[in-house]
């Protein structure tokens, strides 16, 4: 079913009603079942992740549920980044290919490795990696590269592990924003060596802070554990404290295991109810002109973590702006131009100021000058709308009505 709408369908900006008629549905995040979980936790008598039970119950849990064969913890997602980096041995001067649309914390672990951030640009319907561009980004110097799957979406990983295998690249799959998403039904995350998740507290599933690195390798398993604990190896019986590489201390907790491991059993259900409504959502919208829709990459089931829509300025009439802004007069949770400008803009890159004095490697890079005409086009043109499994078939039916009306009264105006 395609929503329709006719020019006397007046929108809020033009003095209507608004779409929404009550608020979205708010989820309780977190209930009995964390509660239950943390109080195990603290009846233990410690909350040292590796004194207690939580942190490795967490590990053993996410494994199975990304179908690798170990999963580190640890006390972030951009830690799991630099856990993975530090792991994988990315060194000062080596190039790492990514993603201009990210968050920071996919690319400030890069400079603390020493490492040179390679923006490649991106497909313009998914948001992400395009491979042909990450293939003319390959030098001498690249060791790897990062591929992040936006908003729940899958980069075209089997198209970047072929790049990879070319070039003897390693893969890491920033999975931040894409718990519960697969990929040729794998879950994302288990194509590249590493894959590093988030549970921060805007992710699908949260413990306040917290990350997890999976690989299938043992003994990039084991590197990720002392890249997370100051390179102490805590074998039982054998503890050693003399630092073998530079590692951090990005330990988790088991008050945070334990909240984590109570949401990691909600993911199948927060999941499922994103894929519906967002899915729904696009039913509705498929034939409202002047809008693109968010396009799931071939061979990916996406879990949606926010649903990113674009404006076609010549055929809507208006900007990113001006949409976003009737959107939100609409009642909607939107905003135009999602991060707002490329990661290769942030100053720490263009003002080479990663360190206070000396020099980083990326200084001998000009980011002033580099250019992704699609990633600048997207973030130009973007209008992002929040989503939440909580969110009802009432929300559905407004959120679908505020977007088809709007659309069609600035195409009227014209
Ligand atoms: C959230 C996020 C991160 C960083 O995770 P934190 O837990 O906030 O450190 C990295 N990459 C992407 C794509 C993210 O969305």
């Amino acid at each position: 079913m395609t929503q329709t709408a006719t020019t006397t369908d007046v929108p809020a900006i033009a003095g209507g009603k608004p779409a929404k008629t009550a608020p979205f549905g708010k989820e309780r995040r977190y209930g009995d079942e964390e509660l239950a979980e943390l109080r195990e936790a603290l009846d233990q008598g410690s909350l040292f992740y590796a004194h207690g039970k939580k942190t490795a119950q967490l590990e053993r849990a996410f494994a199975e549920r990304v179908g690798a064969r170990h999963a580190v913890a640890c006390s972030s997602g951009t830690a799991a980044i630099h856990a993975a980096l530090m792991a994988v041995g990315i060194s000062p001067g080596d190039e790492v290919i990514t993603s201009p649309i990210t968050d920071a914390g996919s690319v400030l672990p890069i400079l603390w490795q020493g490492g040179v951030p390679v923006f490649a640009d991106l497909d313009p319907r998914t948001y992400n990696l395009d491979p042909a561009s990450v293939a003319t980004c390959v030098t001498p110097r690249t060791r790897a590269i990062l591929a992040v799957h936006l908003a729940g979406n899958a980069c075209d990983v089997r198209a970047l592990r072929a790049i990879g295998d070319r070039h003897k690249l390693v893969l890491i799959e920033d999975c931040a924003q894409a718990h519960g998403c697969t990929y040729e039904g794998k879950p994302v995350g288990t194509i590249g060596e590493v894959g590093c998740y988030s549970l921060n507290e805007f992710k699908h599933i949260a413990c306040g802070d917290g990350g997890v690195v999976v690989t299938d390798d043992a003994a990039l398993a084991k590197r990720l554990r002392l890249a997370t604990d100051k390179a102490y190896d805590r074998t039982p019986g054998a503890l050693r404290r003399e630092a073998t590489f530079l590692a951090a201390n990005y330990r988790i907790t088991e008050l945070q295991s334990a909240v984590a491991i109570a949401q990691l059993r909600k993911l199948d259900s927060i999941i499922a109810r994103r894929r519906s409504w967002c899915g729904q959502l696009s039913e509705r919208l498929a034939d409202v002109a002047g809008v693109q829709l968010p396009a799931a990459t071939n061979g990916c089931v996406p879990s949606w973590w926010f649903y990113l829509m674009r404006v076609i300025p010549a055929e809507l009439g208006t900007s990113a702006d001006e949409f976003a802004a009737a959107l939100k007069a609409e009642g909607l949770p939107v905003g135009a131009h999602y991060i707002g400008r490329p990661v290769y803009a942030y100053p720490v890159l263009t003002d080479h100021s990663a360190f206070a004095r000396g020099t980083h490697p990326s200084a001998a890079h000009d980011y002033r000058a580099t250019r992704c005409p699609t990633a600048e086009a997207i973030l130009d043109t973007c209008v992002m709308l929040s989503v939440n499994e909580a969110y009802t078939d009432r929300d559905l039916d407004e959120t679908a009505h505020a977007i088809t009306r709007v659309a069609a009264w600035f195409r009227s105006r014209r």
